[in-house]
């Protein structure tokens, strides 16, 4: 159970979710790490009352009501070592997770890490006896192991925006459309990453970093009521049954322990039928990558930086929906040598990377 927490990511989907289940617990919040939404920040430290602040950009210190303000990168590896709190929940998006993830466990703390990206990117290099997910896939994993040998996990995926859209009407999507998810409210990366489904290779890299396996996979499940299935060897199937509802991964990380209830169970016969469907890489060409990149996850940080400034370019309408894939398939094979031997090496890929796909 955490005495207080460090908060990275705060305005975000995952960090006010954080903030609901850190009141409900009365589990007081040491430091509020935020971007660009300076109005929610200040509400948040109005209410929170944290001993530290950091945000993305010098330039706004002054708007924010706090008096020790850390500022960029480097002022929220600044603001981790001021902090007592053994826990850091970590919900911030993309690559600039992956630092403070790192700062947070050599300070010795436990980090809830809703950042998957640092896995992705750096799985290799992470204590994961220091990790705690929060991600609804592998809280439901955790939540169906057992002392009994598993032979496969399965985790599943809505099929995001585009799943029931013509593949030349895919072509044509615009970032908006891409943003409108069937099932779940969330930020925008995650949000484009799951009509990609390059969210669900992410969680398969992240399942393979914390579960210890590469006999990982996933399928649809369009009502997104079942979050993860565990097949154990002697034939049984068990599978995690939750409302699309982040609070209940959360209130795991943060407390350890829960028996209260958090989401309202869910009601069978609403629920009616269930359909299990494969994931095809005619409309997902991610798809076609996801072997390999489980046999060689080091190249997590390849995919990871070309996906984000994909995404980047299709948000200023410089790139088409299937664009996105072309780029991060284009730059897997281009570094598919790359085996980072340490954290520097990651940095160096990461920006190697980033500058073959900006290459006009
Ligand atoms: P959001 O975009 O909603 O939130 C991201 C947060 O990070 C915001 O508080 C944002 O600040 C902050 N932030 C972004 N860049 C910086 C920066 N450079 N410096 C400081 N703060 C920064 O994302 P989500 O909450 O949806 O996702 C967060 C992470 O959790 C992602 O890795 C995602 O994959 C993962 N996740 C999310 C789930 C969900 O349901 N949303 C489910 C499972 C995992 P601001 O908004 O003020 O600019």
């Amino acid at each position: 159970m955490s005495d207080t927490i460090v908060l990275l990511g705060s305005t975000g989907s995952i960090g006010v979710n954080t903030l609901t289940i850190a009141s409900r617990y009365q589990i007081p919040v040491e430091a509020l790490v935020a971007g660009n939404n300076l109005y929610l920040l200040n509400e948040q430290i109005a209410r929170y009352k944290p001993k530290y602040v950091a945000i993305a950009d010098q330039r706004d210190r002054d708007a924010v009501d706090h008096p020790h303000v850390f500022c960029g990168e480097e002022g929220i590896l600044e603001l981790l070592e001021q902090t007592q709190s053994s826990t850091v929940v970590n919900a911030l998006v993309g690559y600039a997770g992956l630092a403070p993830t790192l700062k947070a466990i050599e300070l010795g703390k436990r980090v809830a890490l809703a950042n998957k990206e640092s896995l992705v990117v750096a799985g290799e290099f992470i204590d994961m006896s220091r990790i705690t997910p929060i991600d609804s896939e592998h809280f439901g994993l955790w939540y169906l192991m057992s002392e009994r040998p598993f032979s496969k996990l399965y985790i599943t995926a809505s099929g995001g925006a585009f799943r029931d859209w013509e593949s030349d009407a895919i072509a044509t999507a615009t970032f908006s459309d891409a943003l409108k998810h069937p099932n779940w409210s969330m930020g925008n990366k995650i949000t484009i990453d799951s009509a990609t489904m390059t969210n669900k290779i992410f969680e398969l890299l992240e399942a393979k970093w914390l579960f210890g396996t590469d006999q990982v996979d996933a399928v649809i499940e369009r009502k997104s009521v079942i979050h993860a299935l565990t097949q154990f060897k002697d034939g049984s199937t068990t599978a995690h049954y939750a409302g699309v509802d982040m609070k209940l991964p959360i209130a795991f990380a943060l407390r350890g322990k829960v028996e209260e209830e958090i989401l309202p169970p869910l009601d069978l016969l609403d629920i009616g039928a269930l359909r299990f469907e494969s994931i095809e890489s005619a409309k997902y060409p991610i798809w076609e990558i996801k072997e390999h990149i489980l046999q060689n996850p080091h190249l997590g940080v390849v995919i990871n930086a070309a996906n984000e400034e994909a995404i980047k370019a299709f948000e200023k309408g410089e790139s088409t929906f299937f664009g996105m894939a072309k780029t991060v398939l284009d730059a897997y094979r281009h570094f598919d040598t790359v085996h980072a031997s340490s954290i520097e090496e990651i940095i160096a890929i990461d920006k190697e990377v980033r500058n073959y796909v900006n290459i006009p």
